[in-house]
């Protein structure tokens, strides 16, 4: 029977993957460590609290003497506590790299002197940077372009490098961009519904030619837990098989299921690095057994949903504080909005 410690699962994928893997028998207890940063909200994690098999630390994974004395107590690391909004990456840099490189180090360090059976670290299609064409493998060299996604392919290897060095039990994932219930709203999808919803206008970067690959976070969830449990030892793994949409094509479907039309978009100068189009290959997970299950069409609209349904969860969200410190630091480029993931 594992004993999990999920890092960062009071946050969007986190939260869903807790929710996930207390159904599961074998596993007889998971415990939270996140630091409830302004993306970690208690309340994500909701009806999973009535398992008496959850706990939940409030405490910050870069804390050495408390990650190492809750590795001791935990036979896996799930991993997801990052900083993970590429916009802030843009404005606060070293956060990034302290958390996504030295957390991630010092989880991994606690691994290597506890004997643990799996590490799963979460990770990101944008740490292979932008493919014109094609979909990259996981033997691709990864070229981030931007902070957020290279201090996440930092992690990545600092990881890899004590299954390597050490032989601590690593496996990487790497997923598209996820969808689904209770992501912040700094995030696209729900950044554009909430505004939608509100008779507020959105704002387009470019043409809105970006492409990105759309994934149900349960399907994301369901491919991690299968690197947890069948994953081998030093081997990344993608997961795709989401929705290839241009930004413009995803924008028109919110817009439907909100109940707007195309005045409420105002296009404004590109954002000062995104990307073009990822793409990835997961032909190797499948060989796992692993299958996105989720349509994007229903996912979307469930998803629509619950941001009608529940704007006590997001609308004090909106109104951030360190939203607003992060913005006057380092005021954006003129029509520049954050919305990339
Ligand atoms: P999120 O921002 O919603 O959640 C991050 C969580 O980590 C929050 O609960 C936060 O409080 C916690 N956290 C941050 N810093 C911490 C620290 N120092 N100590 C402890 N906890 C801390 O992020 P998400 O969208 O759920 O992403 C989870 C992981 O998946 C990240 O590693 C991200 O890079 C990766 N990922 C996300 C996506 C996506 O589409 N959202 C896609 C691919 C990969």
């Amino acid at each position: 029977m594992e004993r999990v410690l999920v890092t960062g699962g009071a946050g969007f994928i986190g939260s869903h993957f807790v929710k996930r893997i207390l159904r599961a028998d074998d596993i007889a207890q998971v415990t939270v460590l996140d630091a409830l940063t302004y993306a970690g909200h208690i309340e994500n994690l909701g009806e999973a609290f009535l398992s008496p098999k959850l706990a939940f630390i409030h405490g910050n994974i870069l804390d050495a003497g408390l990650v190492e004395a809750l590795v001791r107590e935990h036979t896996a690391i799930v991993h997801f506590a990052a900083e993970s909004h590429v916009d802030r990456s843009f404005f606060a840099a070293g956060t990034f790299l302290s958390t996504n490189v030295l957390g991630t180090q010092t989880l991994v360090d606690a691994a290597m002197r506890h004997g643990i059976s799996k590490f799963v670290h979460v990770s990101t299609d944008e740490v292979y940077g932008p493919l014109p064409q094609g979909s990259a493998t996981e033997a691709d060299p990864l070229r981030p372009t931007v902070p957020y996604a290279a201090s996440k392919a930092a992690s990545d290897m600092v990881a890899l490098s004590y299954f390597h060095t050490y032989g601590v039990p690593v496996c990487v994932t790497r997923s598209s961009n996820n969808y689904g219930p209770h992501q912040h709203p700094e995030k696209i999808i729900p950044l554009f519904a909430t505004r939608l919803l509100r008779n507020q206008q959105i704002t387009l970067h470019g043409q809105g030619q970006h492409v990105r690959n759309w994934l149900h976070v349960e399907d994301n969830c369901a491919g991690i837990e299968l690197a947890l449990r069948a994953g081998v030892p030093g081997d990344v793994y993608n997961i795709g098989g989401g929705t290839d949409f241009t930004n413009k094509e995803l924008t028109d479907r919110i817009l439907r299921l909100c109940g707007a039309d195309w005045d409420s978009v105002t296009y404004v100068p590109d954002r000062r690095s995104n990307d073009l189009r990822y793409s990835m290959a997961w032909t190797k997970l499948a060989g796992l057994g692993y299958r996105p299950e989720h349509d994007f069409e229903d996912g979307l609209a469930e998803t629509i949903d619950w941001y009608r349904r529940s704007p006590d969860r997001w609308a004090p969200l909106t109104r951030n504080p360190h939203a607003a410190r992060v913005t006057a630091a380092a005021p954006a480029a003129a029509g520049e909005e954050s919305h990339a993931h």
